[in-house]
């Protein structure tokens, strides 16, 4: 009986071991495919995982310690997808012409790709990199105005950043109020339209 019981404390154990040793192992092999693309769902939300190379110019691996903010950005590139704007940023590692990336870019169908993991500063937002988490919109036409997809995965996007890292209304920022930059223009052109979309958080 109780060799019995030894038997089977070891097994455990040895159960334990091999259940932790996977999880580690797991974790691994999930950091290590950061330029495979893999999707994820969140709240509702289809989220591609493209993160972008480590390097100086778009991702820079520096640890993102907390998350006061969610900086709102357009791409300023009317009628470029999400794809192009995340391959820009990509293609920043060869090309060194300048320092730039997002956490999420919204395309014209809604879909959504991130290209920083949310433990890390991206480079879009100048002062506020060390603390918020960028987003930036595609746009069909020069107005930099958001299609209903781009604004409707906007909403779910930031509503699920807010509940996640405890965020109001207050901590969503426009590119504009942290520089003054016409970034994004159409909310910059119409603030109300801004009060709107805050409203609707
Ligand atoms: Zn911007």
């Amino acid at each position: 009986m109780v060799k019995k019981k030894k038997r089977l404390k070891k097994g455990i154990l040895f159960l334990l071991v091999i259940i932790l040793t996977a999880g580690i192992a797991g974790g691994y092999y999930i950091t290590t495919r950061h330029n495979d693309i893999e999707e994820y769902n969140v709240d509702g939300l289809s989220i591609q995982h493209q993160f972008l190379t480590v390097n100086p110019y778009s991702r820079s691996g520096k640890n993102l310690p907390r998350i006061k903010g969610i900086v709102v950005h357009y791409t300023a590139n009317p009628g470029s997808t999400a794809q192009n704007n995340r391959n820009y940023f990509e293609n920043l590692k060869d090309k060194h012409t300048t320092s730039v990336s997002s956490h999420f870019i919204i395309g014209l169908k809604g879909e959504i790709i991130q290209c920083i993991p949310l433990n890390e500063i991206a480079y879009a937002s100048n002062n506020r990199n060390k603390d918020t988490i960028s987003i930036e919109c595609c746009h069909p036409d020069k107005s930099g105005k958001f299609n209903d997809e781009t604004y409707q995965s906007l909403q779910k996007l930031v509503q699920a950043l807010m509940s996640t890292y405890h965020l109001d209304k207050n901590d969503i920022i426009r590119h504009y109020d942290v520089t003054g930059k016409s970034c994004p223009k159409y909310f910059v052109d119409y603030p109300k339209e801004w009060e709107k979309f805050l409203n609707s958080l």
